[in-house]
Formats: structure tokens, C-alpha cells, sequence
């Protein structure tokens, strides 16, 4: 055995805990089957600009403990994310809030507001919210949730509102105060000089090998570590003998645009379902670029296929049945340690991948000091 452990994919948890393991004194090899490092948080420098490559990544955490552990490898600028909603030509303030409840029915104060919420709430008859449209529409009313959030969903999701899980749409806060702050953080901003270097410095000092398919040679891999741990998709690792998990995917158009400010802020979401891009990210603003050039993202959602790459869980009713057994054979592997968002079949974001590889580290890495 040539190392404790291989770590297969150097996206947030691999790195993570290639970072532990190596400041705990193991021998570890990490491996991408990508050309480069950093999984979908990967950043690349496009006319000065840190392009967000695999779509928008903002930090942010309340985890003392997660901020530390980042500002070693980076230090954040104090972007804060407030993505503004296009529905029809017209702009809406996120996430909801009292500007988008004014531009929605004028209301003025958080009374008038709240009001209108209930009433709408009380018209669709929902006591019970049993899915994301129930839920938005008790969170919201209807007016926001059929002009700012079916048709985006629907088309970031691939399915009916009424058939996905409430939880997605309570990642949003809904405040009743002027209070444009996407996420409800002490922490948050964007490492500067782009995550890729940021995912560099955690891996200093360990051997990187890129390009390199962990599930096409596996028993050439596992031959060279005492332990694996595995990043990529569960259901792949077990070679589908279940069937395929659902996932969405993601495509990106980039344009680098001879205008210094396309649309004015880094995130705008189209809203309605005939644009089809769900949202244009314009990456300068993530770090208050004065470039005399922009790069701006279209991003389209699609539903994921061999051959294409993962994003995102599906973590409905039927999907998660289908990946708790996958998950029972993971409990039988005593060489492999799953994490991250395709290895857990998680919508995690990057401060609980990183809590969760922290701890994962902590308790394997004590087993065997
Ligand atoms: N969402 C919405 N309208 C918006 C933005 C978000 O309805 O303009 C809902 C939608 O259900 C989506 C969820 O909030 O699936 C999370 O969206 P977000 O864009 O924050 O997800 P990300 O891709 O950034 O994790």
C-alpha cells in the first residue's frame, strides 16, 4: 500500500479531508477524473474575471468553526448575495421580502403585507403544506409563488412544483423587512483571487493526479490505498444495480461581452417558463469587478443522463427510497468512505459539505492515529 487513503474527487469534501489527513501525517493521493482540481466550485480567471465555471457559488455560513477553517486557505470579500428576479420584463427583489411584497401589491408595511399573505394562504385553502407548492404558496401566497417561483422551479427541477419536497423552497427566507440578503448567514462572501485557489491551498503538499477515472480502473486503485474515499455518485459506484438515481444537470452558455455591465448585479433569475435559461449570472460582480469587459453564464437545467455531469440530488419520495438501499450497501463497505453531494445524495450547500467532511475526518482519522 502506497497510501492511507486515495480520495476520488477533489471538489469541497474530498479536498477537506485530504487537507485532515495530511495534517494528521497520512499518506494520501487525491484524484479527478476532470483536468483540474476543485470539483463544481472550480473558478477560472476569463479577461481578469473569476468565472464561476460550474454555476454561482457564494459562501456563506453561521458555523463559526466552517469560517474558521476557510479563512486558512483564503481571505473572503464581503459580497453579498441579493439575485433580483425578472418575470416578464419586470424586476422583483430576492428573496422575499418587503420590496418584493411592495412591487407585488404595493403594500407598505409589514402588517399590509403579512395580510395580504394570509389571505392568499387562506383563499388556496392550505393548512398542511405537503409539497414545495403548498409550501411556497403558504409562505408567500399565490401571486409570488405563480410568478416567482413555479415557472423557475419547474424549470430547475424538471417536474411539477406539486411533486417536489417542501424543503427546497424553505432554503429561501421570507422576511417581513426591507432586507434584500439572499441567505439568512453571519458569514458570507466570495475568496478572492477565485475558489480554485482556494481548493490549491488546502491540497498543498499533496499529490494530485488529474484526469484520472477512479470507477474505469478500480482494482488498480483500491490496490494502492488501505482506504477510499469516494466523491462521486453512489449509484455509479455500485454500478447501477439498483437503477439510476435522479439527478439535474446543468449546461452553461459564456459570452465574454465588450461592455463593462450587462445587466448590473451577478445573479438574475427569469422567473417565467418561456425564457429557457433559468438565470444569467454576470461573475465581475461577485467580486466587484471594473474590468472594461463582463462574462455573463446562461444557465439551462436539464435532467441528467449517462455521459453528462451531475449536480444535483433529486431528493423526492422515490429517489430517496431508491437511495437508501444504495446507501445499505454503503454501510457494508469497510474500504470506502462516501461523502459529498453525489456520494451522500445531498442538496448540501458548501459550508455543511465542509462541516460534514470535517467531521467524517475527525472520527475516521482518530479510529487511526
Ligand atoms: N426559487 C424560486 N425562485 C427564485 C429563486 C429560487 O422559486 O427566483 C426556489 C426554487 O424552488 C429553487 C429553490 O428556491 O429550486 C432554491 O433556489 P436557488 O436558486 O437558491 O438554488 P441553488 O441552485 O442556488 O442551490
Amino acid at each position: 500500500m502506497r497510501y492511507d487513503y486515495l480520495v476520488v474527487g477533489t471538489g469541497l469534501f474530498g479536498a477537506a479531508f485530504a487537507q485532515q489527513a495530511k495534517a494528521a501525517g497520512k499518506k494520501v493521493l487525491a484524484i479527478d477524473k476532470r483536468d483540474h482540481i476543485g470539483g463544481n466550485v472550480y473558478t477560472e480567471e476569463i479577461a481578469g474575471i473569476q468565472v464561476h465555471r460550474y454555476g454561482a457559488h457564494i459562501f456563506h455560513t453561521n458555523n463559526h468553526l466552517i469560517w474558521d477553517y476557510v479563512n486558512q486557505f483564503a481571505e473572503f470579500n464581503r459580497y453579498t448575495n441579493s439575485p433580483i428576479a425578472n418575470y416578464h420584463g419586470k424586476i422583483y427583489s430576492l428573496p422575499f421580502n418587503m420590496y418584493t411584497f411592495n412591487q407585488m401589491w404595493g403594500t407598505i408595511t409589514p402588517q399590509e403585507a403579512e395580510q395580504k399573505v394570509i389571505e392568499q394562504r387562506k383563499a388556496a385553502g392550505i393548512t398542511d403544506p405537503k409539497n414545495l407548492e403548498e409550501q411556497a404558496i403558504s409562505l408567500v401566497g399565490t401571486d409570488i409563488y405563480e410568478k416567482l417561483i413555479k415557472g423557475y422551479t419547474e424549470k430547475q427541477w424538471g417536474r411539477p412544483c406539486n411533486q417536489l419536497p417542501a424543503f427546497i423552497i424553505q432554503r429561501l427566507p421570507v422576511r417581513f423587512a426591507f432586507d434584500n440578503n439572499y441567505f439568512n448567514a453571519r458569514f458570507q462572501g466570495i475568496p478572492i483571487g477565485g475558489y480554485t485557489k482556494m481548493i490549491e491551498n488546502m491540497l498543498s503538499g499533496i499529490e494530485v493526479q488529474l484526469n484520472k477515472d477512479y470507477l474505469n480502473e478500480r482494482d488498480y486503485w483500491n490496490k494502492i490505498a488501505n482506504k477510499v474515499v469516494y466523491t462521486g455518485s453512489i449509484d455509479a459506484y455500485f454500478d447501477f444495480c439498483y437503477g439510476y438515481l435522479s439527478y439535474r444537470s446543468l449546461q452553461f452558455e459564456t459570452e465574454l461581452l465588450n461592455m463593462p455591465n450587462f445587466q448590473g448585479n451577478a445573479v438574475v433569475n427569469y422567473t417565467d417558463c418561456e425564457t429557457p435559461y433559468t438565470r444569467i449570472i454576470e461573475h465581475k460582480w461577485f467580486e466587484f469587478g471594473t474590468q472594461c469587459q463582463t462574462v455573463i453564464s446562461r444557465e439551462y437545467s436539464l435532467e441528467w443522463q449517462p455521459g453528462i455531469e451531475p449536480y444535483y440530488p433529486v431528493n423526492d419520495q422515490i429517489n430517496m427510497a431508491l437511495y437508501e438501499k444504495y446507501k445499505t450497501l454503503a454501510n457494508l463497505e469497510t474500504k470506502t468512505i462516501f461523502g459529498g453531494r453525489l456520494g451522500e445524495y445531498r442538496y448540501y450547500d458548501m459550508d455543511t459539505v465542509l462541516a460534514s467532511a470535517l467531521e467524517v475526518a475527525e472520527r475516521e482519522l482518530s479510529r487511526n492515529r
